[in-house]
């Protein structure tokens, strides 16, 4: 089975993909190679992220490695937070603070569409590919649930009743930004064989 890095702290984001990628590609976490510095990303663009994560890591060790980097857009906030998603709350923010702001700024405002889109970065043999995924819905009023992480307990994906953070691990896998990128990037290496 092919081997990648993922190049992620994040061990929500982790479970999820591993879900996802399950008997198809083996994940090398980053501890496991013994890495545990903080990955710089300092791009304005969720592409400039993905890449950079990514090059960062196979700089060092020299493996087929990939990266995400995830945004939420916000129609009433013209697209924002968007690549500041993370830090939406300012310095020291958390899920917690950034929900909150969120929840304040929308105060009153009917036009609650958003979506997430996620950009996979992979580096395969030195050569740099990129993947999307996106899904559409709405925030919310209130949080609702409390399973998966982020912004999970505030966005109704299109076509449910149910918040991400109502739904649990396996319904968002099979709809979410992530999951769609992460299933672009099999797709291509499936060809690649
Ligand atoms: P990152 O830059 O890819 O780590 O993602 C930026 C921020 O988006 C994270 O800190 C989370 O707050 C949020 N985020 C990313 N993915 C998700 C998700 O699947 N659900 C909810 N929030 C997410």
């Amino acid at each position: 089975m092919k081997k990648l890095v993922f190049a992620t702290h994040n061990s929500h984001k982790t479970e999820e993909v591993s879900a996802v990628l399950r008997g198809k590609v083996e994940l090398v976490n980053l501890s496991s190679l013994g890495f545990h510095e903080d990955i710089p990303e300092t791009s304005d663009t969720l592409e400039g992220n993905a890449l950079q994560k990514a090059r960062y890591v196979y700089e060092r060790f020299h493996l087929d490695c990939f990266a995400d980097d995830t945004g939420l857009e916000v129609e009433a906030l013209n697209g924002g937070p968007g690549v500041y998603t993370a830090r939406f709350a300012g310095p020291g923010c958390d899920f917690d603070s950034n929900v909150a702001k969120l929840l304040r700024v929308l105060e009153g405002v009917s036009d609650r569409h958003a979506r997430f889109r996620t950009v996979v970065a992979l580096i395969l043999d030195g050569r740099e590919y990129l993947f999307e995924g996106v899904i559409d819905g709405e925030i919310t009023t209130e949080r609702r649930g409390d399973k998966g992480f982020g912004y999970d307990p505030v966005f109704r994906p299109e076509g449910y009743d149910l918040t991400f953070a109502q739904m649990g691990a396996d319904a968002k896998n099979r709809i979410s930004h992530r999951a769609i990128a992460v299933r672009k990037l099999t797709d291509f290496l499936t060809k690649e064989k």
